[in-house]
């Protein structure tokens, strides 16, 4: 690999001098620090600005105020409605799709590179939803595709599902709460969850797979409205009118391989109902 300068050659470089990929590089670096907005060229001191700007005269004794400009009251955007409304008038995957595309009122979509809609087979029996995307889901525009994905896959194969099988029967479906990366991965805020929330409904109506996995705390919290997925898992519970089974999430498991063997109770908990349902 070609040596880049050192830092502090980059910081003075004028920006003529970087080369196409060392510029993206940083911008790159930027956006996983978590800088969202472009605010200027340069830094401004804004006590040097603040000391320059001309005083207001001082006013005379009795002297009356000058007339104020009515200040307008802000219209506040219910972004939660936004979003039920856009998700009310998806009648179609690929509808749903366009609408949280067009959705401007998450911030988060700001920091991401990929809206992450879904993986899998739509028409399958089984449908699963994560927390949010990683790095490697927000690289490649799919959700759980990095080493907790791997894990998941190896653990859906244990009992004969796939992502990509053609039978329902055989197949998964793959959604997330939040389409968006959060920057470092850090939890979604409750009013983010919020705003997902309608999207989420509409994305498991036009889906209508006959379970749901609620995968990790996150998705309890936003179809349960409960955390505490240790005590949640292994526990079918009712999620947007259908049967949902709460797990470990397979980051949980990758970091605690202890807990394998209760999620491996769970994997079993679910063929016995889908077998069930024949
Ligand atoms: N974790 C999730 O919950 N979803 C993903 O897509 C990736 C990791």
């Amino acid at each position: 690999m070609e040596s880049q300068p050192p830092l502090d050659m980059i910081a003075e470089m004028p920006a003529g001098q970087m080369d196409w990929h060392l510029a993206r590089a940083l911008l790159e670096w930027q956006i996983e620090m978590g800088v969202d907005e472009c605010m200027a060229e340069a830094p401004v001191d804004r006590f040097a600005v603040e000391a320059e700007r001309p005083k207001a005269p001082a006013r005379a004794p009795g002297q009356a105020h000058a007339p104020e400009t009515p200040v307008q009251p802000r219209q506040e955007i219910d972004a939660v409605e936004v979003a039920r409304q856009a998700a009310e008038g998806a009648a179609s995957l690929e509808g749903l799709r366009e609408a949280l595309a067009a959705y401007e009122h998450c911030e988060l979509k700001r920091g991401a590179r990929s809206l992450v809609f879904s993986d899998g087979n739509p028409a399958a029996k089984v449908m699963i939803l994560g927390e949010a995307p990683g790095r490697d889901e927000d690289r490649e525009g799919r959700p759980f595709v990095g080493r907790a994905g791997q894990l998941l896959d190896r653990m859906l194969a244990a009992i004969g599902l796939a992502r990509d099988a053609e039978e329902p029967e055989e197949a998964v479906y793959i959604t997330n709460v939040l389409p968006w990366r959060p920057p470092q991965n850090r939890d979604p805020k409750p009013e983010e969850i919020a705003m997902m929330l309608p999207f989420v409904q509409k994305h498991v109506a036009l889906a209508n797979p006959d379970v749901l996995i609620l995968m990790g705390n996150i998705s309890c919290q936003a179809a349960l409205k409960k955390r505490g997925i240790l005590k949640l898992r292994g526990t079918w519970a009712e999620a947007f009118g259908l049967p949902a089974l709460p797990m470990t999430h397979p980051a949980y498991l990758l970091r605690q391989p202890h807990a394998k063997r209760e999620a491996w109770a769970d994997l079993l908990s679910l063929k016995a109902r889908l077998e069930d349902r024949g």
